[in-house]
């Protein structure tokens, strides 16, 4: 087991312990607690922020570094889903994201391989083509660009590999995942965030707003914070702490493989079979691939990050599909653990039953797509008490 971005990294903070009187608390160092930490200090609250591991040891550094446009559903099917406005809505914060996150790399000079290549959705059957076909043109209709490639448009080396019909999106990214969140939480720090790694929250006492208490352990020793307001930032685990979502995000893993680096064959990230296949060539020349969750689907549910030897196996198979990369080794092995929500959208704001606890949670297997403008949400609700992001995707609508 080992997560090819994450060799070598540690916590560089130290623990909290004893007692403590703080106005915010962040927990969660992933995409979006730095996201949240960042906005806070940015905005003169500068956080406690408190993180389990170390920053980026969850999803966010053990993820494809796709940066993608709308959810984990193709476009047509979230128009089918959602209803037309909020699909074509929700879609655009997507984008809106992108930008974001671009900006951010920009301007905080975050060295973690950023490109805009665009991303490539490949069929692989009638069916799904017919499907992709079908989300490429009501993309163009919604304003976004979408182009088919199929015949001698599609690449040849997909087209060796036995794919017919692609569409390419051209405002698709990737990055470094670790790379990038631990930017943004240097920036966070230098703002004024002060993060305590190798500490996790073992309980929050909500008696209101103005009034909650976190609860924490570590190796050295237990911690407590009062504080006005805590921001949730857990993902998979929220509802290890918040039983409120113990039945509304499911953790789910998702393996994962790099292999040595290889001859330049991908010019963009590329996903198959309704997305659960996704791979792409990073800029050392190694290809990262992962998904073929659909194998096994009930196995790969829970916290444990295990490898899956059957999935394994049938990543590493997938590659020989390319002649070129026949020969070359795979060097990394590992998983991860994704949040996915029962509806399939991000819950952003205020948690039912915790007053004084806001959370942004259950990203679905897209949260390079949300997670840091679902950040920038919390650092609202904290400092204006609203936020247009959070409102789009509230808790309360699992009550209804
Ligand atoms: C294999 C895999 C591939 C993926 N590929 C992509 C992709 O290419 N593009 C994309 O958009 N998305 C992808 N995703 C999903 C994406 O990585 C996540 O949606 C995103 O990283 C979520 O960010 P987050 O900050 O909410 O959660 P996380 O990154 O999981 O961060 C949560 C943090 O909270 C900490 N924590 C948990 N409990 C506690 C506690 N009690 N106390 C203190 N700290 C705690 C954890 O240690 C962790 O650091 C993938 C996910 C996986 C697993």
């Amino acid at each position: 087991m080992n997560p090819y971005w994450l060799e070598g990294l540690s916590p560089i903070t130290p623990p909290l312990v004893g007692d403590h009187e703080r106005d915010v608390v962040v927990i969660g160092a992933g995409l979006c607690g730095a996201s949240t930490a960042l906005a806070l200090a940015e905005a003169g609250v500068a956080p406690l922020w408190l993180e389990r591991g170390f920053v980026s040891v969850g999803a966010s550094g053990r993820n494809a570094g796709f940066v993608l446009q709308g959810t984990a559903e193709r476009y047509s099917r979230a128009i089918g889903v959602m209803g037309h406005e909020r699909a074509r809505t929700v879609h655009g914060w997507s984008r809106d994201n992108h930008l974001a996150m671009a900006a951010a790399v920009e301007r905080f000079g975050i060295d973690c391989a950023y490109q805009k290549r665009g991303s490539l959705q490949l069929a692989c059957a009638p069916a799904e083509e017919a499907e992709l076909l079908e989300s490429a043109a009501r993309l163009v209709e919604d304003g976004f660009a979408a182009h088919v490639w199929a015949g001698t448009d599609l690449p040849a080396c997909y087209r060796e590999a036995g794919f017919k019909v692609g569409v390419h999106l051209p405002d698709d990214g990737e990055l470094q995942p670790a790379k990038f969140v631990r930017g943004l939480a240097a920036a966070a720090r230098a703002a004024g965030a002060d993060l305590h790694e190798g500490t996790a929250t073992t309980r929050i006492d909500a008696q209101g707003a103005g009034d909650v208490t976190v609860h924490t352990s570590s190796a050295a020793g237990p911690a407590t914070i009062r504080a006005s307001l805590v921001v949730v930032c857990t993902n998979a685990y929220a509802g290890e702490i918040l039983p409120f979502f113990a039945d509304k995000v499911d953790p789910v893993r998702g393996q994962m493989l790099a292999t040595a680096p290889a001859p330049r064959l991908f010019d963009c990230p590329v996903y198959a079979d309704h997305g659960y296949d996704y791979w792409r060539q990073d800029e050392t020349g190694r290809v990262v691939l992962g998904g073929w969750r659909n194998l096994d689907p009930s196995a790969e549910v829970g916290t444990d990050e295990v490898l899956h030897d059957g999935i394994q196996a049938r990543m590493a198979e997938f590659l020989h599909r390319f002649p070129a990369l026949r020969d070359v080794p795979v060097t990394h092995r590992w998983s991860g653990t994704m949040g996915f929500s029962r509806d399939g959208l991000p819950i952003c704001g205020a948690v039912p039953g915790a007053p004084g606890v806001v959370a942004a949670v259950g990203f679905t297997g897209h949260g390079f797509g949300f997670a840091f403008l679902a950040g920038r949400a919390m650092a609202e609700l904290v400092t204006e008490g609203r936020s247009d992001f959070a409102d789009a995707f509230p808790a309360r609508r699992f009550l209804r």
